[in-house]
Parts: C-alpha cells; sequence; structure tokens
C-alpha cells in the first residue's frame, strides 16, 4: 500500500509485506520504506524484537526500476491483468541441483556445498518427470550443485535433460573441471546450441579469490573462458559483488566481459547469507542492486548509465534489473537498447497484438523476461526487430546468423537473491526462478535458499527432505533426511 499520491515518491514511498525474523525465521508482518533516500525493510519478531536492513541505498532508482513491472496485484500471474499465463507464474528458469559434493569449500556458497554425495541419474529423470507434467515446456534448465561437472554420470544426466523440452541448458560452475578435462569439454561442445556455462568470475585480485573462493583461482576462472571459446561455447560471468571488497571492481568485469567473444552474459549477485557465509554480514550496509547500478554507471567511464536499466517484467521488480547492449564489431562499444527505444512505453502496450507497437512491446517482455539465456531463436529474432526499429542498422545482417549475432548481444543482469534479513513474502509469490524439489515441485530458490541449507539451523524441523544418492561408483547408497539436503 502506497501512502502518498505519488505512488513512487521517493520520501513517502511504503508497502507492507511478511517478512522472517532472521533469528528464528518465523514469518512476521514486516514493512519496506523509503528512509532518508533509501529503501528498508523493518519487521518486529515477538521473541526477538526489532530488525532491520537495507533493501537499496538509492530510493530513486529502486522507484524506477519498478515502473517497468505490471501491478500483479490480485493477479497470479507473471503477465499481470491484460494476459494469461495459465492461472500462476511459470517457471522461466529451473534448477536440478545433481549433487552436494564440490571440489572447492567456498566460505561464500549460497548452495552449501559438502559432502561426497551425487544425485542418480533415474532420479534426476523422476524430478524431471514431475515438473513436466505440471509445466510443459521450460526456458531454462540449470544444472547446478555443488560442483555439476564433478558427477560421475554428467554426461548422462545431461542427454537425459536434453530430451526435455528446454530450449537452453546452462551448468552452473566454478570452472576448475573445464580446465582439467577434455572429455568434459567435449562433451559440453557436443552441445553448444543449448548448452551454455554460467561461470562464478569474481575479482582479479587474490585477496578477493581467498575470501569468496577459498584460494586464488584467477588463472583458472580466465583459462577456463579460454577453453569455452576455443570450444565454441558461450558463458555468462557472474560475479558475487561484497561492499568494500570488490565492488571497485565492476568496471573491470565488464571491460573483461566485453572483450571475450564468447562472454554473452554478466550476471552480477549481490552477497547474501543464506547458505554458507562465513564472513562479518551486517545487513543495514549490505550491497544492493541499486549499489552495482550506481557502480556500473560510475566504473564504465560513461559507457552504462542508470537508465539503460529495466526491471525484468515477469517477476518481482526487486528480483532483477537487466540491460540488453548491442556491441561493435570489436567489441569496444555498446549500445543499450533503453538508450534507443523506450522500452517502458512499448512494454505497457504489450498486450495490444495487433498494432506495431503492441507487437514491439511483446518482443521486449520477451526478451525481458529472459534473463538467462540469449541466443535462442526467438530471442535474438525479437532482439534484431528491436535493434532495427531502434535505428541501429548495424544489426540487420546478423539476423539469421545467430551464433555472430551471440557474439554481438552482451546481456547485463543485477540479481539480487533474498536471505531471511531481506525475505519478502511477495517476492516468492512472484518467483519465476525455481529449484526441483524430490516431488517434482518447483520452489523459489530463496525460498529454498533461506530455509532449507545449512545456513537456516535456527528453523524448527520441517520433514524430512529424501534425496536418493549414489557413491562416486554410481551405486544408490542412501536416502539423504535433513534440512541442509542438496
Ligand atoms: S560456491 Fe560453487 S564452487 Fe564454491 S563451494 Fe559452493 S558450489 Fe562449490
Ligand atoms: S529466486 Fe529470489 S530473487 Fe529470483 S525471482 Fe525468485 S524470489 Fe526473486
Amino acid at each position: 500500500m502506497t501512502n502518498s499520491n505519488d505512488p513512487y515518491s521517493p520520501s513517502t514511498w511504503s508497502e507492507d509485506t511478511m517478512g522472517l525474523c532472521p533469528s528464528c525465521l518465523r514469518q512476521v508482518p514486516a514493512r519496506i520504506f523509503a528512509d532518508a533516500g533509501q529503501i528498508r525493510i523493518a519487521r518486529s519478531c515477538p521473541v526477538h524484537g526489532d530488525a532491520g536492513a537495507l533493501i537499496a541505498s538509492d530510493a530513486a532508482e529502486y522507484l524506477r526500476l519498478r515502473q517497468y513491472v505490471p501491478d500483479r496485484s490480485g493477479a497470479k500471474c507473471c503477465c499481470g491483468p491484460g494476459d494469461s499465463c495459465g492461472g500462476g507464474p511459470p517457471v522461466c528458469a529451473l534448477l536440478v541441483e545433481i549433487t552436494q559434493a564440490c571440489n572447492l569449500r567456498c566460505p561464500t556458497c549460497f548452495a552449501d556445498a559438502h559432502g561426497h554425495e551425487y544425485m542418480s541419474v533415474d532420479e534426476v529423470g523422476r524430478r524431471l518427470h514431475a515438473f513436466f507434467a505440471k509445466q510443459p515446456t521450460l526456458d531454462v534448465l540449470m544444472l547446478s550443485g555443488g560442483e555439476p561437472t564433478i558427477h560421475p554420470q554428467f554426461a548422462e544426466i545431461l542427454a537425459l535433460a536434453l530430451a526435455y523440452p528446454v530450449q537452453r541448458i546452462l551448468i552452473n560452475t566454478n570452472g576448475l573441471r573445464l580446465v582439467q578435462s577434455d572429455t568434459l569439454l567435449s562433451t559440453l561442445a557436443a552441445h553448444k546450441q543449448r548448452v551454455e556455462l554460467s561461470l562464478s568470475f569474481s575479482s582479479f585480485r587474490a585477496d578477493v579469490h581467498e575470501r569468496f573462493y577459498g584460494r586464488d583461482l584467477r588463472a583458472g576462472k580466465e583459462l577456463a573462458v579460454q577453453r569455452a571459446r576455443e570450444t565454441g561455447l558461450f558463458v555468462t560471468l557472474v560475479p558475487v559483488i561484497e561492499r568494500g571488497v570488490n565492488d571497485d571492481e565492476i568496471g573491470d568485469l565488464y571491460r573483461f566481459a566485453l572483450s571475450q567473444e564468447n562472454v554473452n552474459g554478466l550476471t552480477f549477485q549481490p552477497v547474501m547469507t543464506a547458505g554458507r557465509y562465513e564472513h562479518d554480514y551486517d545487513p543495514n550496509s549490505r550491497m544492493t542492486l541499486t549499489d552495482i547500478v550506481t557502480a556500473l554507471e560510475d566504473q564504465s567511464n560513461g559507457a552504462l548509465v542508470r537508465s539503460d536499466f529495466v526491471g525484468l517484467p515477469c517477476s518481482h521488480p526487486d528480483c532483477c534489473a537487466l540491460t540488453y547492449g548491442f556491441l561493435d564489431a570489436a567489441r569496444t562499444s555498446i549500445a543499450p537498447l533503453p538508450r534507443y527505444l523506450d522500452v517502458a512505453r512499448y512494454m505497457e502496450l504489450f498486450s495490444d497484438r495487433m498494432s506495431f507497437a503492441g507487437l514491439i512491446g511483446g518482443a521486449l517482455r520477451r526478451i525481458w523476461s529472459d534473463m538467462t539465456h540469449l541466443r535462442a531463436a526467438q530471442t535474438l529474432r525479437d532482439l534484431g526487430s528491436l535493434y532495427d526499429v531502434a535505428g541501429i542498422r548495424d544489426v540487420l545482417p546478423l539476423i539469421g546468423r545467430p551464433r555472430e549475432f551471440g557474439a554481438r548481444v552482451l546481456r547485463i543482469v543485477i540479481k539480487p537473491f533474498m536471505d531471511a534479513y531481506t525475505y519478502d513474502r511477495r517476492r516468492i509469490e512472484q518467483c519465476c526462478t525455481k529449484i526441483v524439489d524430490e516431488d517434482g515441485r518447483a520452489i523459489s530458490l530463496c525460498e529454498y535458499n533461506v530455509f532449507r541449507r545449512g545456513g537456516a539451523a535456527a528453523l524448527p524441523k520441517r520433514g524430512t527432505i529424501p534425496l536418493t544418492v549414489v557413491s562416486s561408483e554410481g551405486d544408490v547408497v542412501k536416502g539423504l533426511d535433513g534440512r541442509g539436503a542438496k
């Protein structure tokens, strides 16, 4: 509920929701509100008292980004009033965590990876089968972990996943096996039309690597990008950003992404405490989405500005901001689409499928809802049309040449996952990024991270989560029992 005549006034805006007590994870009424130029959340637990957290450092920017997302109050549909997606928010991106094991033990790991257990191929199939019985198609399937590429049956699982009606499969990886294994690279490259890598890549400094990954992986990360390029695999770099640790490297990360012809995405994630986080964390000075937008403007020498970023229409407005940039042939300059096309105006017209503006709006909404993959044929067709409408004629010769076109587009995403401090029930209800559980149910990834990872130690027992696991030899050894299963 807003309390001003101007619904986006950065001085008076507020909204009521349900939050969590960070001590006991009890669900309690919460208020998100503008305060001295920032956006904060406050709630009170009957047992543990008041708690607050920073949601956005820049209230005006936070509220600007909200204006791109339709009001869905009362409509449990990702498209908002005027369109229909079948009675509930469909899943855009689905994670399957095929192992708890990892070849690293990062001090900052939202998956809380540990142990030596691997999901059986049959169990992966059972979960996917249950999911696809409820939703017929999926944009993006993420094979995740732990480190999915160390699974002894990774190739079989990938083949199984490719048999489902999934546009694109992302492998969430730390990159170590990409450097070590030619076999793995060949397996991935054989499916490069539908398979891409999502590579953790947070810094160019040794001390930051030690803090995030537990050791200096600088050479290995860059080699992983290079080896992916040599086999024709596209990569999205995923930097975790922490205030005072690597927020001064945001511009360098952007320039590195620009310099690598097989990097077509850059997804910044502000650090959060769900899962495993072994450092001090101050919820009142945490890194936020608007901090990263501001840093991109400050550190990109004017190549990017705040207004280049637009909220993601298919999830809650606080869940994501992104932009698409068309690159020159040398990948040294970027033309962010919102600078050439009035994204907000066209998006409002998306449900008018008869008019030209409505068609443009529909294409815009499709690509702006497509935050995890880029090279699907429809996405590229939409992008080509939009750049053409925007007057960027260099794009025309590339339409119909997906790999060359894909190499000229960089998608920059800011994705702030929630922890117990920032949990907002409305975001869970509108979530489109989910993880499949043992019953084939798709659960919000934030919900899963907060309630079912190791960091949720204070949570009362919620029953068992059976996870069939296999040994590294492939034998089924046991069913896991416990909240921390992944
Ligand atoms: S962050 Fe990734 S690489 Fe690091 S321990 Fe967790 S799963 Fe492994
Ligand atoms: S996973 Fe979290 S941040 Fe992403 S869409 Fe769902 S609720 Fe929002």
